[in-house]
């Protein structure tokens, strides 16, 4: 009965957060820098734009699947992604489960300034995202080999965040 409803009001508020289906990130910390950059990597997260810009690539390095069936498992992911907090910062983020993020406060977002940057905090917000994604299957589909620049930069999680940096400069609506 309780599903019947649901799928009722689903049928009327297509729109409502109880029918999203997207992949989403859940914050319930105080940090305002955080409390901004996962709030715009939701609304990328919920773009059709965005998606779209992801199946427009053929392949990734290190990966046997297309931007379209990368899109499409991003699309359809139905799971809430906690942000939590990386104690001790060996990277700024790491990602190993599909149900949650560990951010280093103290790197996320800072520019080659030392500022707080929203683009590129969103940019490492759906980074790991497209990793949470992936740990919903065997977690080693679309991943990037090794830690250094020139391993990483075609491969999904690095392209993916990219599109999405690109979409906060240019204030994507
Ligand atoms: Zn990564």
């Amino acid at each position: 009965m309780k599903k019947f409803i649901i799928i009722l009001l689903c049928f009327f508020m297509l729109k409502s957060a109880i029918c999203q289906s997207h992949i989403k990130l859940v914050y319930n910390g105080r940090n305002v820098n955080v409390i901004a950059a996962v709030k715009k990597a939701n609304e990328i997260l919920n773009s059709k734009y965005f998606y779209d810009e992801i199946r427009k690539y053929p392949k990734f390095d290190n990966s046997q699947l297309s931007g379209r069936e990368i899109a499409d498992r991003m699309e359809k992911a139905n799971q809430d992604v906690k942000i939590a907090r990386k104690i001790k910062p060996i990277a700024n983020a790491a990602t190993t489960t599909s149900d949650k993020i560990k951010i280093s406060r103290s790197l996320f977002g800072k520019d080659a300034t030392g500022n707080f940057s929203l683009s590129i905090a969103v940019n490492t917000l759906i980074h790991e995202t497209v990793h949470a994604v992936d740990f919903l299957n065997t977690g080693n589909e679309f991943t990037h080999n090794g830690n250094k620049p020139k391993d990483q930069e075609n491969t999904a999680p690095w392209v993916i965040g990219a599109i999405a940096e690109t979409m906060v400069l240019n204030d994507h609506k």
